[in-house]
């Protein structure tokens, strides 16, 4: 079954044509950003953004705001039921950065994280379907970072939960793999996430043959990358023969990255990003990697 925030479903129940694997739609990062763009908490306007991916036949968005950034679980059940999409939302902890003063242990770390699966968020009965996203950082992988990702294994085993992470800005992405490998985590259920900004194709090919799934999930940010990169990365990694490993989305996580706010917005993907690919891929692999493998890993 794949669990949504507010409900149970059936992976065959999910409709439409795609699904966004790693969103965020209620988080507030400005406190360590120091901005005052990385922030999105009103309703009215992620409603509006959305709405843009629903004509294209959006069917379900995973949402990886934890912990760490302020998330709002209850506005992001509204929106589901407001808009009557599917939503998927995440437990965990970001980047040390983020919880310098977090003194948790792992078996509170894990205790928290399976609380909110089971039972529910904080004095709600919304749960968690996914542990996400949870980080290392660009210069070493902090000890917090591995208690993080120890707790999530832990639960993992117990209860097969899916894991989808965060590689900061491309790097230490394989050695986050092997860290995630030595503690035996379930690599089927496991997505390396922001892989498209990893650089080397052959770390990428590292990872995959580790087990792994991998986002190319920063689709739009062309600051960071540009989209011709990554649909390279695709062909070349589709022609290697992972196309069951692949997921997709366009994690926007600043305001600018909006339609309001002249940004890309969610209805990027099918209108540019799927424009560029349709003729370098088939169908079927489109299809896979914009929705089959998505809800395959979900479901647990
Ligand atoms: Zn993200």
């Amino acid at each position: 079954m794949i669990q949504l925030i507010n409900k149970k479903i059936q992976k065959e129940n999910v409709k439409g044509k795609f699904i966004l694997s790693h969103e965020h739609l209620n988080f507030d990062l400005t406190h360590i950003r120091k901005d005052n763009t990385s922030l999105i908490k009103d309703k009215k306007l992620i409603k509006k953004e959305l709405s843009f991916a629903l004509e294209q036949n959006l069917g379900l968005i995973v949402d990886l705001s934890n912990q760490s950034m302020n998330s709002n679980k209850r506005k992001i059940c509204e929106i589901s039921e407001e808009l009557n999409i599917p939503i998927v939302t995440s437990t965990g902890y970001y980047l040390n950065d983020y919880e310098l003063n977090n003194k948790m242990t792992i078996s509170e770390l894990e205790n928290e994280f399976y609380k909110h699966i089971t039972i529910g968020f904080k004095d709600t009965n919304l749960k968690a379907g996914i542990i996400g996203e949870i980080a290392t950082s660009s210069d070493k992988i902090h000890s917090f970072e591995k208690k993080v990702f120890q707790a999530a294994v832990n639960v993992q085993k117990k209860i097969g939960v899916p894991i989808y992470t965060h590689v900061n800005l491309g790097k230490l992405g394989y050695d986050q793999a092997l860290f995630l490998k030595k503690i035996s985590v379930n690599t089927k259920k496991t997505i390396i996430g922001h892989v498209d900004l990893i650089e080397n194709i052959d770390e990428i090919l590292k990872i995959l043959k580790l087990g792994f799934n991998i986002g190319i999930d920063t689709i739009g940010k062309q600051s960071y990358l540009k989209d011709e990169k990554r649909i390279q990365k695709i062909i070349k990694l589709i022609e290697l023969g992972f196309e069951d490993k692949i997921v997709i989305s366009l994690d926007i996580s600043r305001k600018e990255y909006l339609k309001s706010f002249n940004g890309h917005g969610y209805s990027y993907l099918i209108n540019n990003f799927y424009k560029e690919i349709k003729n370098k891929i088939s169908k079927e692999q489109w299809k896979k990697i914009s929705f089959k493998n998505i809800l395959r890993i979900l479901d647990f």
